[in-house]
Parts: structure tokens; sequence; C-alpha cells
């Protein structure tokens, strides 16, 4: 059975104006979930409501662009009250939003390894502890997490990033094992490198000693990691928790 053909499930998808984020939304909404396209900046806004108006056109879902810094939990509790205000619940959240802030740790400054961890990891504690509850009392949800390759690995030039994807991980599972009797899932997915603006800033010289290390000798397509989202949110994937899927063309091989 399709997801179009069970009940009509409610997204949350963060940092979903460009990137991975915005494949995420494309793929629920034509899983027939609604969508709420979130973003922080003032310069995504256009994008992310152009975005909500093609899911609404070319899939017949809800969806609506929503403004939100994750980092704050006032704004993280907003956004998932704004889609419950909307939708009538949240089903699915999907906590994309990330941030880099490269340099060697002896020049890191502490506004750069804050920061990063502000996003990235208590970004999804804002969510996930903003959304779980509800989850939990209707016995349905899944969330997931994205962290990176370099959260399992580690990278030179990567430490705040690189704590701040492990963290993600260690959240994903501890989550996992609290709420899975309520039917609530809770997977990360660790992709590799893939073509976004946020590998566009790499140098060329960086990408290609990357692409080296990935035995499909190319880079990864947001549409790539989407589906993986897509599955690990969809109904059928019941009886998967606490997992970290990496999508990484076999770079952690
Ligand atoms: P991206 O193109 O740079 O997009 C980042 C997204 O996050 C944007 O929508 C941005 O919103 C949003 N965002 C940033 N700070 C936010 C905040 N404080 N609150 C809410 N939204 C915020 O990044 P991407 O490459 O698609 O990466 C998406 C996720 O995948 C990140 O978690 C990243 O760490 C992870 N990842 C990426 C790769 C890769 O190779 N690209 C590999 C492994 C993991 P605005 O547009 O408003 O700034």
């Amino acid at each position: 059975m399709t997801q179009t053909q069970t009940v009509r499930r409610h997204a949350v998808v963060t940092g979903a104006s460009r990137g991975i984020g915005a494949a995420v939304a494309r793929s629920l909404a034509e899983a027939g979930m609604d969508v709420a396209v979130n973003y922080a900046s003032a310069s995504s806004q256009a994008a992310a409501e152009a975005l909500a108006c093609e899911l609404a056109r070319e899939y017949g879902v809800q969806a609506y662009a929503a403004r939100a810094d994750v980092s704050s939990s006032e704004q993280a509790e907003g956004l998932i009250a704004g889609a419950v205000e909307r939708f009538g619940g949240v089903d699915v959240l999907v906590n994309n939003a990330g941030v880099t802030k490269d340099g060697l740790m002896m020049r890191m400054k502490e506004d750069d390894f804050d920061r990063v961890l502000a996003v990235n990891l208590k970004g999804t504690y804002n969510c996930c502890r903003a959304a779980v509850g509800r989850m939990a009392k209707a016995r349905f949800g899944r969330i997931v997490n994205m962290s990176s390759i370099v959260g399992v690995r580690g990278n030179a030039g990567q430490a705040n990033y690189a704590a701040s994807k492990a963290g993600v991980i260690g959240l994903t599972r501890s989550l996992a094992m609290e709420v899975a009797s309520r039917n609530v899932t809770v997977n990360a997915v660790a992709p590799g490198l893939v073509e976004t603006d946020m590998t566009d800033a790499m140098s060329d010289r960086a990408k290609e000693a990357a692409l080296e290390r990935v035995a499909s000798r190319r880079m990864g397509r947001p549409e790539e990691v989407a589906a993986v989202v897509a599955f690990l949110a969809g109904e059928e994937a019941s009886y998967v928790t606490g997992q970290v899927i990496g999508v990484d063309g076999g770079m952690s091989l």
C-alpha cells in the first residue's frame, strides 16, 4: 500500500529552502505528505515560498514556508506549534538544517564552535523536544536527523561540525530507545559529499581530495539523500529505528 492510500501525514522539514532539505520536502510531498518548509535567512524567503507553492501545485498537498532559527528553542517550538495549527498535527520531523564554520582547531574561534553546535545539535534537540511528546501521544511518529559521514569518521578542519554530527547520532539512538514502544522511530542519515551550496563553498582541491575517497568517484545528488529520508519517514519503515544510514557512494568503506 502506498503512502497516498493511507492516512495523510504532516511533515516539518528544517532547512528546506535549498539543497538536501528542498529535495527532502519534494520527496515527502510526492509521497502525499503536507510539508512545512522551514528556512532561517530573510534572503531565503522567496525560495522557500516558491518551493511551498510548487509542492501544493505539483502534488496537491498543503505546504507553506515557515521562517525559524532552529537554534532558538522558542522559534523551534513556534515552528512545530505552527505546523500543528496549520495541519492538525506533526507526524514527520526531518531535522536537516545545518551549517559549517570550518577551521583548524588551533585557530577555531569559540563563536564558530558554539554556532555550529547550536544549529546542528541543539537545533535538532529543540525540534525533537517540541514534537516528540505529541508523536508519542498519537502513537505515531517518524523523526529523521541529518548527520554526516564526518560525524562518524571525523575530518581535519571540521572539529566543530564533526562534534555536532556525532552528537546527532548519540541523540538519535537515545531518543529512539525512549520512544520506540510508542511507534515513534528515530533514525539518522549520514551523507558523504553531496552537490549543494555547502559543498560549493569547498575549494576544487579539497573536493578532488575528498572525491578520491568516494568509491563511486562522484558526488551525490540531493535527491539521492532525499530518497532514503523519504523511506525512513514513510509507513513502511516501521521496524527501523536508532539506525545511522550512510548515503555516501561508498565513501565510508
Ligand atoms: P545548504 O545547501 O547549505 O542548506 C542549509 C539549509 O539549512 C538552508 O535551508 C538553511 O536555511 C538552513 N539553515 C541554516 N541555519 C539554519 C537555522 N539556524 N535554522 C533553520 N534553518 C537553517 O546545506 P545542505 O548541503 O543541503 O545540507 C543539509 C544538511 O545535510 C545539513 O545538516 C548538512 O550538515 C548535512 N550534510 C550535507 C552534506 C553535503 O555534502 N552537502 C554532507 C553531509 C551532511 P537558509 O537558506 O535560510 O540559510
